[in-house]
C-alpha cells in the first residue's frame, strides 16, 4: 500500500526585541548565566508582568506579512506545567484568543507553487535553560532566556513531504529576517521547530494518528527527522501495528526519533486567562501604520528581479533568500554592473569566498562598488575573464579597487597585436610538429596553442586576438 505523509510545523521564533516580554531585562545572547534576570522573570511571588509593546508590534508585523487576520481583541493565558527551567510553574502564552490567525506562506517545490496555511501566530515567553554539564551529579539552570519573547507560528497540516517542510521553514525564516523580527539563527536556538507528522493511505481523506517530534534545530534535521519518522510509521502500519499518539524526541546523533512521553492534550495544561495582564485591544490605525511600514518581501522581490533585471528564476530565488544578499546585488547593479554578470560573480566566486570564512552578506568584506568596478574592466577589455578571478580574490582580501590591483600587479590584458603575435610565433617555433598537424586540419590543437600563448603571457593576452592571429597563421 502507498502512504502519504501529512505534516504540520510549529515554529518558535525568538523576537529581536532589546528587552524581555514582561520585564526590562536584556535579551542579549551569550552573557554569563543568570546575569539578565530580575524578580519578574525568575518568578518571585507578588511581581506583576507588563507587556513589551515592541513584542506585540513584531507579532502584528509578522501576521500582516503572512496574510493573517489581526485580532483587535486578544489576551494572554497561563499554560501550567512543571519543569525546572520554568520557575513560576506556568508559562504566559496565548490560547483561545491569539493575536494572529488564518495566514499563508507560499513555497516552490520542483517548480510547483504551494500555499501553506498558517493556523495562528501567538506570543509567549521563553523558558530558561537546563545545563547538564559533566561536572558532577547535578544540573545548572540559566534563567537569562526566561521571559525572552517568542512567537509560535503554527502551520496547517498542509505539508506533504520533508522537502516541502524544509522549503516552508526556509521561506518563513527569510520572511522573519526581512521583517527584522527574528535573526533566524538556528544554532543559537532563535528559531526552533516541532513537527506534527502522520501518514495515511494515498487517497484517504481522514488523517492518520499524529506524532509530535521535538528538538529539530536545523534545516538538515527537519528533513532527516521527518524522513525517519515517516518511514517508521509506514513500517509500523505495514506490520499490522497501530501508531500511538505521542511526543518523540529527535536524536540527531543516532539519526532516530525516540518516544519521550504520551502526547499531552490542551486540557492537561489547565489553560486559563492570565489574571495579571489586561486583554490587548489593538487599534486599527496602528495596524495600518505597521502595514504601511512593511518592507518588500521575498516573493515580490523575486518577481521583480526576474521581470526587472531579466534574471533566471533560480538566480532570483537565491538572491532574495537573504535580504542582505538582495540589497548587495541591487547596489552592485546601481554602481554599473550588468545584472547577469553581478549575479554570476555573486553566486560563484563571492559565495565561495564568504563560505570559506563562514561569513554572510551581512558582514561581506567586498563592497558592491568594487565588483562593479571590476566588471567595467572586463567589459572594456582591460582584463580578461581569467585574470578577473585573480583580481577578484585580491579586491576581496585587500578592499582595494580593481583598477588599483590591476595596476599594482601588472595584470592589464595585452591587446597589442604585435606583442601577442610575437608570443604566437614563439609558441609555434617551439612546437613545429603540433603546428603541422594543426595546419593539416587537427582543429582541437587550437586549444593547445591558445593555452601555450596564455601561459607565455601569464594569462594576460586577449584571447580574442590570440584566436584571430592563430587563424591568420593557419592561412599564411
Ligand atoms: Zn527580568
Amino acid at each position: 500500500m502507498k502512504y502519504e505523509p501529512v505534516i504540520g510545523l510549529e515554529v518558535h521564533a525568538q523576537m529581536l526585541t532589546e528587552t524581555k516580554i514582561f520585564c526590562g531585562c536584556s535579551t542579549k545572547f551569550g552573557s554569563e548565566p543568570n546575569t539578565q534576570t530580575c524578580p519578574v522573570c525568575i518568578g518571585m511571588p507578588g511581581v506583576l508582568p507588563v507587556l513589551n509593546k515592541k513584542a506585540l508590534e513584531f507579532a502584528v508585523r509578522t501576521g500582516l506579512a503572512t496574510g493573517c487576520t489581526i485580532s483587535l481583541y486578544s489576551r494572554f493565558a497561563r499554560k501550567n506545567y512543571f519543569y525546572p527551567d520554568l520557575p513560576k510553574g506556568y508559562q504566559i502564552s496565548q490560547y483561545e484568543l491569539p493575536i494572529c490567525e488564518h495566514g499563508r506562506i507560499s513555497i516552490i517545490v520542483d517548480g510547483t507553487v504551494r500555499e501553506i496555511g498558517i493556523t495562528r501566530i501567538h506570543m509567549e515567553e521563553d523558558a530558561g535553560k537546563n545545563i547538564h554539564e559533566d561536572r558532577g551529579n547535578f544540573s545548572f539552570i540559566d534563567l537569562n532566556r526566561a521571559g525572552v519573547p517568542l512567537m509560535e507560528i503554527v502551520s496547517e497540516p498542509d505539508l506533504r513531504s520533508p522537502r516541502e517542510a524544509v522549503e516552508y521553514m526556509k521561506k518563513l525564516r527569510a520572511v522573519l529576517r526581512y521583517l527584522g523580527v527574528c535573526d533566524g539563527n538556528m544554532e543559537e536556538g532563535s528559531l526552533r521547530c516541532d513537527a506534527n507528522v502522520s501518514v495515511r493511505p494515498s487517497g484517504q481523506k481522514e488523517f492518520g494518528v499524529k506524532v509530535e517530534i521535538k528538538n529539530i534545530n536545523s534545516f538538515r534535521f527537519v528533513e532527516k527527522a521527518l524522513d525517519y519518522e515517516i518511514r517508521r510509521q509506514i513500517k509500523v502500519l505495514g506490520d499490522g501495528g497501530k501508531i500511538i499518539q505521542e511526543t518523540r524526541l529527535w536524536d540527531s546523533g543516532m539519526g532516530v526519533t525516540e518516544s519521550m512521553r504520551g502526547k499531552e492534550e490542551a486540557h492537561d495544561y489547565r489553560y486559563f486567562p492570565e489574571p495579571d495582564l489586561v486583554p490587548m485591544v489593538v487599534d486599527k490605525k496602528w495596524t495600518d501604520e505597521i502595514r504601511a511600514s512593511l518592507p518588500e518581501l521575498p516573493d515580490v522581490k523575486q518577481a521583480r528581479f526576474v521581470s526587472g533585471y531579466g534574471l533566471p528564476e533560480f538566480d532570483a530565488d537565491l538572491l532574495v533568500s537573504e535580504k542582505a544578499m538582495a540589497d548587495w546585488f541591487e547596489a552592485a547593479v546601481k554602481a554599473g554592473g550588468k545584472p547577469n554578470s553581478v549575479s554570476n560573480w555573486m553566486k560563484g566566486e563571492l559565495v565561495r569566498l564568504l563560505n570559506e570564512e563562514n561569513k554572510s552578506f551581512d558582514d561581506c568584506p567586498l563592497a558592491p562598488e568594487q565588483l562593479a568596478g571590476m566588471l567595467k574592466l572586463i567589459d572594456n577589455g582591460t582584463i580578461s575573464g581569467k585574470i578577473a578571478k585573480t583580481v577578484f580574490d585580491e579586491i576581496y582580501k585587500t578592499g582595494k579597487e580593481a583598477e588599483v590591483v590591476v595596476k599594482e600587479k601588472g595584470l592589464v590584458q595585452i591587446s597589442d597585436s604585435d606583442e601577442i603575435e610575437k608570443a604566437v610565433d614563439d609558441v609555434i617555433a617551439k612546437s613545429p610538429g603540433e603546428f603541422e598537424r594543426f595546419k593539416a586540419g587537427e582543429e582541437k590543437l587550437a586549444g593547445f596553442f591558445v593555452g601555450q600563448v596564455m601561459k607565455l603571457t601569464k594569462g594576460k593576452a586577449n584571447p580574442r586576438i590570440v584566436n584571430e592571429l592563430l587563424k591568420k597563421k593557419l592561412s599564411s
